[in-house]
Formats: structure tokens, sequence, C-alpha cells
């Protein structure tokens, strides 16, 4: 069993960010480390391919690492894709998805000869093969299809209900195979699912499962041959307990594909993680500018903002807040938590929507402590903005 419990901050990390201006990203790259090794060793076990999702973190030295641990890519955009081949992902492990790819993004990924086009729609399939011809090359197409498998995740972050604009639906797949039939510069590899992100269910997966196998079906009987399976990413992590469940169960995931999906000989298991590999790995590190004490409400005033961390507004996530300066005196003094008051935790941009939670359990804080915005590896950085011409902030980053 993977070793869960990993604590990220200890005094000595804590005295070296005294030193420090905020906002940073803090990454520990021993978590990152441990994440990668048990998701590789657990995807090994039943030769299951993984390819990173590079949109959840593109910072160069978290994409160095996970490239050196022998990941994939799965790539969104046509920079994704320049930038997982200057990285050293091999080019033939990088698949590319998306709805709208310019054709600039296609010829880029023509050019780079790529392992795979995931296509999320007849349309793209014929330009594909326009652009591929264009260039005499013979284009790999696995064709995302829209499953209507609901990922019981937030609403904001399902993409594979009927409702979703990705993917293709069920009830055109023989345009599909129309298509397939009549583009020569393309080759059908198989079939892609993404059914949507921080996926805690694996129930969900069963089902994700039952439905693959069914299209399978359906293109083995409309005479294709199915090599690749592509099972999309989507496996969450735990917000609320970053220290104590640090690593996803990686074990049980690919588990449950492994029972559940009716692989062929020869046919090849693909994933695209990109969250469960990444998001525990780094905090968002703040300081408290202001604390201003109101008649309903307290309100901690931090130095960073939806501009570092735009997850909480965007689609009302869960991250835990920690004072740091305050951590180790309450342990040693054993207060407890009938002092802890109650703050929304803000941030200093013009937007009242610039609130990282309500209603936040912390200690008595003050002017200068310093506040950790945990699991934020995934989908913060990534996401950063010059929103208010604030400053690019930095990343720090520890063994
Ligand atoms: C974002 C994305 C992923 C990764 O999703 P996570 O929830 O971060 O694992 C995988 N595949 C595609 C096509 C995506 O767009």
């Amino acid at each position: 069993m993977t070793e869960k419990r990993i604590i990220m901050f200890n005094t000595n990390t804590i005295d070296k960010f005294q030193q420090l201006d905020t906002p940073f990203y803090y990454y520990d790259l021993g978590i990152l480390d441990k994440t990668l090794t048990a998701c590789k060793t657990a995807a090994d076990k039943y030769g299951f391919h993984v390819h990173y999702a590079m949109k959840a973190n593109f910072n160069p030295k978290v994409l160095d690492r996970i490239q050196a641990h022998g990941f994939g890519a799965d790539c969104v955009s046509g920079n994704e894709v320049k930038a997982a081949i200057e990285h050293g992902f091999d080019k033939k492990s990088v698949v590319f998805a998306g709805v709208g790819k310019s054709d600039k993004e296609i010829n880029l990924a023509l050019d780079a000869d790529i392992f795979c086009f995931n296509a999320e729609s007849v349309q793209e399939l014929f330009i594909i093969n326009d652009l591929a011809k264009a260039k005499d090359k013979v284009a790999n197409i696995a064709i995302r299809i829209n499953p209507n498998v609901d990922a019981h995740t937030h609403h904001f972050i399902t993409t594979g209900l009927d409702e979703n604009k990705f993917g293709i639906n069920i009830w055109q797949l023989p345009d599909v195979a129309d298509a397939l039939r009549k583009c020569s510069n393309l080759q059908f590899l198989g079939i892609h699912f993404h059914i949507g992100s921080q996926i805690t269910d694996m129930e969900v997966y069963k089902s994700l499962c039952t439905r693959i196998n069914e299209m399978q079906d359906w293109f083995t009987d409309h005479g294709f041959t199915v090599k690749v399976l592509n099972t999309g990413g989507g496996l969450g992590v735990d917000y609320h307990n970053p220290d104590t469940n640090s690593i996803s169960d990686f074990e049980s995931y690919f588990k449950v594909f492994k029972d559940f999906l009716a692989i062929k000989p020869g046919q090849e298991v693909h994933f695209e993680l990109g969250r469960a590999l990444v998001a525990q790995s780094a905090a968002l590190i703040s300081r408290v500018l202001y604390v201003k004490n109101g008649l309903k409400k307290n309100f901690l005033v931090l130095d960073a903002g939806m501009t570092e961390l735009i997850r909480p507004m965007l689609y009302q996530a869960y991250h835990e807040i920690e004072n740091l300066s305050r951590k180790s005196k309450v342990q040693s003094s054993k207060s407890d938590q009938a002092h802890d008051l109650k703050y929304d935790v803000v941030g200093p941009i013009c937007e009242s929507t610039d609130c990282f939670r309500k209603d936040v359990d912390l200690p008595e804080s003050f002017r200068g402590d310093l506040i950790a915005i945990r699991t934020a590896g995934a989908y913060a950085e990534v996401m950063a903005s010059g929103y208010n011409l604030r400053d690019k902030v930095q990343s720090i980053y520890s063994e």
C-alpha cells in the first residue's frame, strides 16, 4: 500500500517562509515524486499507459519530473503539444484533445507526428483529413465519445453529459463511421472518453467501463479495429485532508478498469490524469494584510486572491486554509477549538467573489501571519491572471 500520510510543512519550512515575499506557490517535489511513483507503479501492474494532462500544471519543473517518471502527455492546445515535446516527452506519447482545435494547432501537431488526435466532432475529422492530405501524412485518430455518464462531480466540471460541448454524441456514430471510411488520410486507432474532473466515486468509472464496452462493440460490429481504449482522466483528490490522505488511491482506480473493461488481446488502455498527479504537491502561501472585525463577520484580507487561485471563485471549490504562524503555537499550547474564530478569508482583488471561503475556523489571526491554501498544485498556477495589473507570482520548490 502507498503511504498516505505526508506532512507538507515543518517548523523549518515555516521559518524559511518568514524570509520570503508573499504570495508564492510552494511546490513540495518530494510529494510530487511519491505521487508519480504510486501512479506509475499501479498502472504498470496492468500495462496501462498514462498521459499527464498538462493543463493541470505546466510549471517547467513539474513537467520535468513527470516526464522523467515516464508519463506521456495529454494536451488541449497546440502550445501544450509544443511544450510537451520541448520538455522531452516522447512525441509518440502525446495525445491532443479539444473541441476547438484551430488549423494552426492541427498543423503543428501533424508536423510533430504525435501519437493521436482525440477528435471531438465529425466536421473536425474532415478538417484533420484535409490538413493531413496537404502534408501527405496520415493522422492517427481516436473518437472522443460523449458517453452520457454522470460523473457525480460539481456540474461546472462535468463533461460527459449530452448537454456538454465535449465529444461526439452516440447517435452521431453512423456519421463518424462514414467519415472515417471517406477520409484516406486518417487512421482510426480507437475511442476516447473524458467524463469530468474531481471524481471520487468509483461507481462512476464502473458505469464508464460499461459504456466503453458497448462503444467498442459498436465499432467492431461496423468493421473497425479498436486498438486503443482511452478512458480519459478525472480521478479526484482529497481537498479536505491533504496531510492524512495525500495520495489518491491509484490502485483501486486502475483495478476498476482492469476488472470492468472488456480488454481484447493486443488492445492498449490509456489514461489521462491531471489533478490526481499534481494537486497535493503545492500550496499557495500568502500573508494576512488586514484583519477586519465586523458586526456580523470577521474578514482576513490576504495578499493572494483569485488572480493566484481562482478555483473557489470559478467553481465553488473547497481548499483547506491554515494559519502557519499560529499552527505550532496552537499545537504546543493545546488550546482547543473554543479559541477558534470564524473568518471570511478574502483576497485583495476588486471583485466581491474574490473570497477563498466563508466562515473558516482559524485561530485568532493577525496582520503578517502566514496563511497556506492547500492542494493548489492543479488548476492554480496555470489559471493565474494579471487582473488588476497584479505581479506575476513566483514559485518556491523544496525537495
Ligand atoms: C482536463 C482533461 C483531463 C484531465 O482531467 P483531470 O481531472 O485533471 O484528471 C484529461 N483528459 C482531457 C481530455 C481533459 O480535458
